[in-house]
């Protein structure tokens, strides 16, 4: 008996000193902050690899993040998004596989949402301007042509082929309301499948993912802007591996006769999306779920919003009323 007593008490014993001397190795952090489409991208890395090694994963996140951007830019005139924009109704145009998971995962929420989320709002988005120094209220009659177009319906994907065919030609992808989700989605898994990062913070302009938790174990706490005054948190959640991501009508906009015209757009209307909320918070695993279903749910409203995050799987919300009411969904414990 003795005899197995003993290893086990000695490794006890050499646990004990190592804790009390610090035989722990020394946690290092890297920081970087970088504006790649179009979003300030903030990434903090932690671990026992050394300072250089750190940065050199943060940077290649980083670098990830300027590669994907040359695909999804509706800005970049010779992104990849763009060129499909401008050939895909004529032939079916093969694509990356990024931009072919991006738009089967947009599509998939156009469907689910009923058109709440659409990436085919391209043509209304530049009507608009939000954003842009022509944002302007558009007359009616130029708004007509873009209601209730369901475009998203004419958009074919083909996978074996990895293709994509715009089956009519008055419309365009804008995927501004999806992409960030996913290159946040990316830059995690470079960091954890090339650099085995094991706690880390990127904020991709209010669009946040974690990986682990603190260095100390503890959750992540991330703040909720209060869309009255967004450099103030209105509440605090606690995540562990997971995403937070807001849509809010203070993020983008122009303001004409005290009216806010804000940048989420509802294709039922044409108009920015007003059916009672004022910021919708999406907390689950995956950015690009969150982000799509933040603007598909800032477009719904409370009601429909919230039966619809009820019945998804492992998915929280937080919404704010324009009455100021904050609620979330059972799941959710926050303060
Ligand atoms: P942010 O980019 O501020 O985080 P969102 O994720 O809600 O906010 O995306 C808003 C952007 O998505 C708009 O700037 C526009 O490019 C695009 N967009 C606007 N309305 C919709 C909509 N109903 N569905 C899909 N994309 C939209
Ligand atoms: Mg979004």
């Amino acid at each position: 008996m003795f005899k197995y007593i003993k290893p086990a008490f000695l490794c006890i014993m050499i646990m004990t000193i190592c804790l009390l001397s610090g035989c722990q190795k020394k946690v290092n952090t890297a920081n970087r902050t970088e504006e790649v489409l179009g979003t300030i991208i903030t990434g903090t890395i932690y671990g026992t690899q050394n300072e250089d090694q750190l940065m050199t994963a943060l940077d290649a996140a980083f670098d990830r993040a300027t590669e994907l951007e040359a695909i999804f830019s509706a800005k970049l005139p010779d992104s990849e998004l763009t060129i499909v924009n401008e050939s895909a109704f004529s032939a079916p145009v093969k694509i990356s596989k990024e931009l072919y998971t991006v738009l089967e995962s947009s599509l998939y929420y156009a469907t689910l949402t009923g058109g709440a989320f659409d990436p085919t709002l391209g043509n209304l988005i530049s009507l608009w301007g939000i954003g842009t120094e022509n944002a302007a209220v558009p007359d009616s009659e130029s708004l007509e042509a873009y209601i209730n177009q369901r475009n998203y319906e004419n958009v074919v994907l083909d996978k074996n082929e990895q293709t994509v065919f715009f089956t009519s030609d008055d419309f365009s992808l804008d995927l501004g309301a999806i992409a960030k989700g996913y290159v946040a989605d990316e830059m995690k898994r470079i960091l954890e499948e090339n650099y085995d990062v094991t706690s880390a913070l990127l904020n991709l302009g209010g669009n946040v993912i974690t990986i682990g938790s603190k260095t100390d174990g503890s959750p992540w706490n991330i703040g909720i802007a209060n869309p009255d005054e967004p450099t103030s948190s209105i509440t605090t959640i606690s995540i562990t591996n997971q995403t937070v991501v807001t849509s809010g009508n203070y993020e983008r906009y122009f303001e004409e006769d005290g009216i806010r015209y804000h940048h989420i757009l509802d294709a039922a209307t044409g108009y920015p999306a007003d059916n009672g909320l004022i910021s919708s918070t999406i907390i689950t695993d995956s950015s690009i779920d969150a982000d799509a279903l933040s603007t598909a749910t800032f477009v719904m409203g409370l009601d429909t919003s919230m039966e619809l995050i009820e019945a998804l799987d492992n998915v929280e919300a937080i919404f704010i009323t324009d009455e100021g009411e904050i609620l979330s969904t059972e799941g959710l414990s926050f303060r």
